[in-house]
């Protein structure tokens, strides 16, 4: 079975004046055991759309998003995002903020903070624990987005255009340090889900990549990265 697969999903947003807009339609995608993907679309595609339904934070309109071949009802279980605005909470320090989805965990608190010291640790942010989010770069506030969601052991990662508000050489640090976690199986990794624009940052991070045309929301085609690398 797949980590995460999405079967049929169509989503349809209401506008203001109640009108009906497609965003995505009739998209059938597996995220399998031990691979990298790339959802590679231009902006306004639905890729976001597409990785929240598979994520379980939104519904679709139509179809059903699985687990382990499993329905999956609710945010999954197994996976945690990564977001391109990073998402962290300002008034919280670094690792209170990676421990924020370990709250719900049944976790000691001491057991709480040596998990995210780990993640903090594997993200190269050692020493930055008390640090508040505005006392550091970009790429420092992603490798905290990295943390926070390693430190659930998500199988896996869902990352929406995770680089693209970085400059080139800090997103370069970024894909290497994600590829090396995947490679380790940290914290059990197994799958990693990219959505980018950047179609070198595809080739580069992914084994497979699937590019999401605009005529409505539909996946146009698949591309196995191998050819792409060799020259092929
Ligand atoms: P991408 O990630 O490829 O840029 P998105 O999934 O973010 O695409 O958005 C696709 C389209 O759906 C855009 O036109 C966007 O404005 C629209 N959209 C996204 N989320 C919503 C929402 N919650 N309500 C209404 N329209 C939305
Ligand atoms: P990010 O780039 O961090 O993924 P976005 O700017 O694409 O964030 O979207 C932020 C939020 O706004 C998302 O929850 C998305 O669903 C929502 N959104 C995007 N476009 C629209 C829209 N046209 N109408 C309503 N909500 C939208």
């Amino acid at each position: 079975d797949a980590l995460i697969e999405g079967r049929c999903l169509s989503k349809q947003y209401t506008n203001d004046r109640g009108q009906k807009h497609v965003v995505c339609s009739n998209i059938s995608v597996a995220l399998r055991k031990r691979e990298i993907v790339a959802l590679l679309g231009h902006s306004g595609a639905g890729k976001s759309t597409l990785l929240r339904m598979l994520a379980g934070l939104i519904t679709p309109t139509d179809g059903q998003v699985f687990t382990h071949g499993q329905p999956l009802t609710g945010p999954a279980p197994d996976a945690a995002m990564v977001f391109q605005s990073f998402a962290l909470l300002p008034w919280l320090t670094v690792i209170d903020n990676v421990q924020i989805g370990l709250e719900r965990a049944n976790l000691t608190r001491s057991e709480r903070k040596a998990r995210a010291q780990s993640v903090i640790d594997a993200v190269g942010l050692h020493g930055c624990e008390q640090s508040f989010p505005k006392q550091l770069s970009g790429g420092m506030c992603q490798r905290v987005g990295l943390a926070r969601a390693l430190a659930v052991r998500p199988q896996a990662l869902l990352m929406d255009e995770p680089f693209s508000a970085l400059d080139v050489q800090t997103a370069q640090q970024l894909r290497t340090l994600v590829i090396e976690l995947w490679q380790q199986q940290r914290e059990g990794l197994s799958s990693v889900l990219i959505v980018t624009h950047n179609i070198e940052e595809a080739v580069q991070m992914a084994d497979r990549i699937l590019v999401l045309g605009s005529t409505p929301g539909r996946i146009v085609s698949e591309v196995a990265v191998h050819l792409l690398r060799t020259g092929a």
